[in-house]
């Protein structure tokens, strides 16, 4: 597919061209396995010398193609699908440290990676320092060390709403001789393209936007092919004989694609993490849709933040597209289209005030989810949040009296009625 093709028509084409008599719509191949005449052709694919699909752990052309739309969403040379956002964060980092590296990543991160890497990837021996979104170019330098492996942040964390200064984190990675991965969910390729500031890894949970309609849980990560893995010896896992593949060296083999082409020849291979062919087809379906959605997602947001804004009971309103929020002008940067449509907001009376609204809420549903069609609210602090200590929570940005709105499309004037006599109550 043409690379200079509008977003839009890449949504619906990219990753897929049916040939003549071929279905139109992306097929499911719900096959496990896929057959060969010779034992010499199945033995070709073990070896990496040619190209074909034989395990659907490895690889599966309904799970390919989705990839491949999606990489060419985010502009990069090549994508792997995962079972799950989480999965996607863990192997992005894993595919690049082990056991006795090190990691830096932001503090303002959704709660399940804040766990993920400070208590189950420490168990692995993998170590991580958290520094502030926000902070200074001295600030990040002082957090690397000898063993540094990457950088890692959201480039619109969850649920905080900070808005990263995506050229200075790439900037200051890169002068350590490390990669910055970026957790894009929030704004998807339709607000904000990581990599044309400077990223090298981007990852997603699909679960979110790009699937859209609380469907499939799954993630994706995505290659964009520009960092020189071998500029240093800090990636032995890219750049000198793997062993468990006859040898291979993936930058030789695979030039701009050795990272993503390890993380599925290697990791996926060892450690199964892919999402079932049908869950990628109904992925698909968000993606044909997601720059149509994302934007009236943030149309509604915007709405709704002047509305929360305005009123007397309301404490305070997060929103980025808000002039005068702290991050407005790095989103004007950053996320030109807007930012997503997801809103934090404090309601007057702290924990009991914030439990009572949610609980009045009649169209708008309580689920631990965001980014669905349909409306939802949740109180971090209360769940997803719930594990971390109150100086964690404070830490990532999430203040207990917050409540996380993620407006959905419905017609906006339907929503605010719905805050309107929950907030009355
Ligand atoms: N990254 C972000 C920003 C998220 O919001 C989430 C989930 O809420 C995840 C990663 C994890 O994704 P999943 O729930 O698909 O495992």
């Amino acid at each position: 597919m043409n690379k200079e093709l509008g977003f839009e028509t890449k949504c619906l084409h990219a990753g897929y061209e049916p040939k003549n008599g071929e279905p139109r719509v992306l097929p499911i191949v719900q096959s496990t396995t896929f057959k060969y005449e010779s034992s010499e052709a199945m033995g070709q694919l073990f070896d990496l010398e040619a190209s074909g699909y034989f395990y659907t752990r490895l690889q599966n052309p309904t799970n390919d193609a989705v990839a491949a739309k999606i990489a060419a969403l985010e502009g990069g040379v090549g994508a792997v699908l995962t079972s799950s956002g989480q999965a996607a964060s863990f192997f992005s980092v894993f595919n690049i440290a082990s056991a006795g590296d090190h990691v830096v990543a932001s503090a303002a991160i959704y709660g399940g990676t804040f766990n993920l890497f400070s208590v189950t990837m420490k168990k692995l021996g993998i170590d991580f320092t958290f520094v502030s979104p926000d902070s200074t170019e001295e600030e990040l330098n002082a957090a690397f060390k000898e063993n540094t492996k990457a950088v890692f942040a959201e480039s619109l964390s969850n649920p905080s709403l900070t808005v990263l200064d995506i050229e200075l984190f790439a900037k200051v990675a890169h002068a350590h001789g490390v990669p910055l991965i970026i957790d894009n969910t929030f704004p998807t390729p339709v607000n904000c393209r990581p990599f044309e500031f400077g990223a090298d890894i981007v990852i997603h949970s699909t679960t979110k936007y790009m699937d859209g309609h609380a469907t499939s849980v799954g993630g994706v990560i995505v290659d964009s092919g520009n960092f020189d893995w071998n500029a240093s010896d800090k990636f032995p896992g890219l750049t000198t004989p793997d062993d468990s593949y006859h040898g291979v060296v993936y930058t030789e083999r695979f030039g701009k694609a050795a990272y993503i082409t390890k993380a599925v020849t290697q990791l996926m291979r060892d450690l199964g993490s892919i999402p079932s062919p049908h869950n990628a087809f109904l992925l698909n379906l968000g993606l044909e849709t997601l720059f149509l959605r994302v934007e009236r997602h943030c149309e509604n947001a915007m709405k709704v933040a002047q509305y929360l804004q305005n009123h007397e009971k309301v404490a305070w309103v997060n929103y980025p597209g808000l002039p005068g929020n702290k991050y407005y002008e790095r989103a004007q940067k950053y996320m030109q289209g807007g930012t997503s449509g997801v809103i934090s907001f404090g309601i007057k009376g702290g924990r009991d005030a914030a439990t009572k609204f949610q609980d009045s809420l009649r169209l708008a549903t309580i689920a631990t989810h965001v980014a669905d069609c349909r409306t939802c609210v949740l109180y971090p602090a209360g769940t997803t949040h719930r594990q971390l200590t109150p100086e964690q929570l404070i830490e990532c940005g999430v203040p207990d009296d917050l409540l996380r709105l993620s407006v959905g499309l419905e017609n906006v004037n339907d929503i605010i009625a719905d805050i309107e006599q929950a907030l009355a109550k």
